[in-house]
């Protein structure tokens, strides 16, 4: 079976047929840097590294783009600098380090092209001029904004149309973000206002609109028609809808062939709020549950799901881990004599059956069932010879780059290590009674030789924790 992914442009599955044979130009919606990354953007990242190293695994040449919004032009950034008394700049570059932390932490894929739009300003202002010059937009006393009565597909992504105005009523809005009842003329370039940082443009002082961004970023950097453009179902209306009628009214040529947008994360049934208080960050996240559960427990649903964020669902996800976790350890441990030609046959079995489930639209959920039950066939031999462990770990090292990223499923220090963690302890005992003789030298000393070990000692008021990092 080819793959096969779902579009939401066409609200179809189709197969998956790039414009440059096996070459793929890939766009990633990624953050507004006014906070901390979340768990609802760690699944939409997570589903995105996913289908970019599986577009690999299917030996297509990708391009991958992703954004970072660095600049004052979301009004979500001006509200947090007026929260938090902080300057712009130490705002937004405080945030976007931690962004790239929070990427490495879940074991993210770098982007071929890591875009900030405050870089892009320029391409940014050409596009609105350009948009000017074709009669798509028009002069407010506020700003530049886009008319959407001259562009005759909007509303074709998510079927939101523009409303019959009443006479004398406003068909425009300023904000970015704005709910589906005022699909209306929306804002490409604001006038400077108060002490807001600003751009010279040759229609004046000002900052760009949120939208303007992603649509000059991906076409400067995969040309003005590119194969997959994704991003949360958040991203669809306004912004993606945006996008499309900006981009396409300005070239006249389709913007994006395949669009795909995962679905929400809930907290226990609710939406995730900061108001609400059940908001995780990814880095919180990472420290609670560990980054290989958690990117487990995202792809172990299908990404247009949507998932409910809950203990007992994180449970069952590590029942499920700590079995791919127990046959590694069983397959790098082998050292018998049996070749066992059934388990390689089931090999076979198993990676057209994984390659079918993921060619069915990226079904990851389909692709673990698979995996568990090839871990149960391991578990049922006794003894295996090296050469056929081998074989089957090449190609589980394979598919755990899929799942876990850049993350290591298993270290080579937890096998057998029953010696190893006694050690480990009595190491920690030791350095326990140094600091409570206050010897902190030699509690350094231990501290930093397990480090070299990769063996993190976590100190909190009443106990010491250790793990390999
Ligand atoms: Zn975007």
């Amino acid at each position: 079976m080819p793959l096969m992914i779902y579009n939401s442009l066409s609200k179809k599955i189709e197969e998956f047929k790039p414009l440059k044979g096996k070459k793929v130009g890939f766009y990633v919606c990624g953050p507004t840097v006014n906070n901390y990354t979340h768990i609802g953007h760690a699944r939409t990242y997570i589903t995105w590294d996913l289908v970019s190293r599986y577009l690999t695994f299917l030996d297509y040449e990708v391009k991958l783009v992703s954004n970072i919004t660095d600049i004052a032009i979301d009004d979500k950034i001006l509200k947090e600098l007026k929260k938090t008394g902080k300057s712009f700049f130490e705002l937004t570059t405080h945030n976007m380090i931690a962004y790239y932390e929070d990427r490495k932490k879940i074991g993210l894929k770098e982007p071929d092209v890591n875009c900030l739009a405050t870089q892009h300003v320029i391409e940014m202002i050409d596009l609105i001029q350009k948009l000017l010059d074709k009669g798509y937009a028009y002069k407010a006393e506020d700003g530049i904004y886009f008319d959407i009565s001259k562009f005759k597909d909007y509303g074709k992504l998510s079927g939101i149309k523009p409303k019959e105005l009443k006479e004398g009523a406003s068909n425009r809005v300023k904000a970015d973000e704005y709910d589906k009842e005022s699909a209306a003329d929306f804002v490409l370039w604001k006038n400077k206002k108060g002490d807001e940082p600003y751009w010279y443009s040759p229609f004046g002082i000002g900052r760009p609109g949120w939208h303007i961004e992603c649509s000059a970023m991906s076409m400067k950097y995969l040309g003005e028609t590119f194969d997959i453009h994704s991003g949360g179902e958040d991203n669809m209306f306004p912004h993606h809808e945006n996008e499309i009628a900006q981009s396409e009214a300005a070239t006249g040529k389709l913007f994006a062939k395949y669009w795909l947008h995962s679905k929400h994360v809930l907290m226990n049934g609710e939406k995730m709020s900061k108001s609400k208080g059940n908001f995780i960050t990814i880095r919180n996240a990472v420290e609670l549950y560990g980054a290989l559960k958690l990117r487990f427990f995202f792809l172990n649903t299908h990404y247009r799901k949507t998932i409910d964020f809950t203990e007992k669902e994180l449970k069952n996800t590590n029942v499920k881990l700590e079995k791919i976790i127990s046959a590694y350890e069983f397959l790098k441990a082998a050292k018998g004599s049996n070749d066992s030609k059934e388990l390689i046959k089931k090999l076979t079995e198993f990676k057209s059956n994984l390659t079918a489930a993921l060619n069915d639209d990226f079904n990851t959920s389909l692709a673990i069932t698979y995996w568990m039950a090839m871990c149960k066939e391991i578990q049922s031999v006794k003894e295996l010879s090296k050469n056929s462990s081998k074989t089957i770990l090449d190609y589980f090292d394979k598919i755990s780059r899929l799942f876990f990223g850049d993350l290591e499923i298993i270290k080579e220090n937890r096998i057998n290590d029953k010696l190893s963690s006694a050690l480990i302890d009595s190491l920690v005992s030791l350095r326990n009674d140094a600091r409570a003789e206050k010897n902190f030298k030699l509690s350094d000393d231990i501290r930093q030789e397990l480090e070299k070990n990769e063996i993190l000692v976590k100190d909190s008021k009443d106990s010491t924790v250790w793990e390999f990092k």
